[in-house]
């Protein structure tokens, strides 16, 4: 099996803005930022997307949320922010490896496009 884009970031094969790392999770800077701030945070293991994950992830969907969270308390996103996960074609998603869009910097529109 080839790594995924984000598996290669966590190998350090592709350089990317890193802003938090555990044993479980890394979060870097979106290479194409759509809001002041734009993170994203993903399970090393490589989940490739919410619907596909099942039972056994159950404590590492929960460790990503809470790292989610801690990581734009860091930011400094005071005033609110974002999480967005995009799921398949419909849902927007362009990389297969599961991910927490976290935005935040500027007030985000509802709906979402
Ligand atoms: P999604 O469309 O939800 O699958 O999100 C994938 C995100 O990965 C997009 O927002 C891209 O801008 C971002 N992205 C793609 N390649 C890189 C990279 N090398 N470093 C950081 N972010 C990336």
């Amino acid at each position: 099996m080839s790594k995924t884009l984000f598996e290669k970031i966590v190998a350090r094969e592709i350089p990317a803005a890193i802003v938090f790392e555990d044993d479980l999770v890394l979060a870097i800077r979106d290479i194409n930022p759509q809001a002041p701030v734009h993170v994203l945070i993903f399970p090393k293991k490589p989940v490739p997307r919410i619907a596909e994950s099942g039972p056994d992830d159950h404590k590492l969907l929960g460790h990503l949320l809470l790292k989610a969270a801690e990581v734009a308390k860091k930011l400094d996103l005071k005033s609110g922010y974002r999480l967005v996960i995009n799921n398949g074609v419909d849902g927007g998603e362009t990389v297969p490896h599961l991910h927490v869009h976290i935005l935040g910097g500027r007030h985000m529109a509802w709906p979402p496009g």
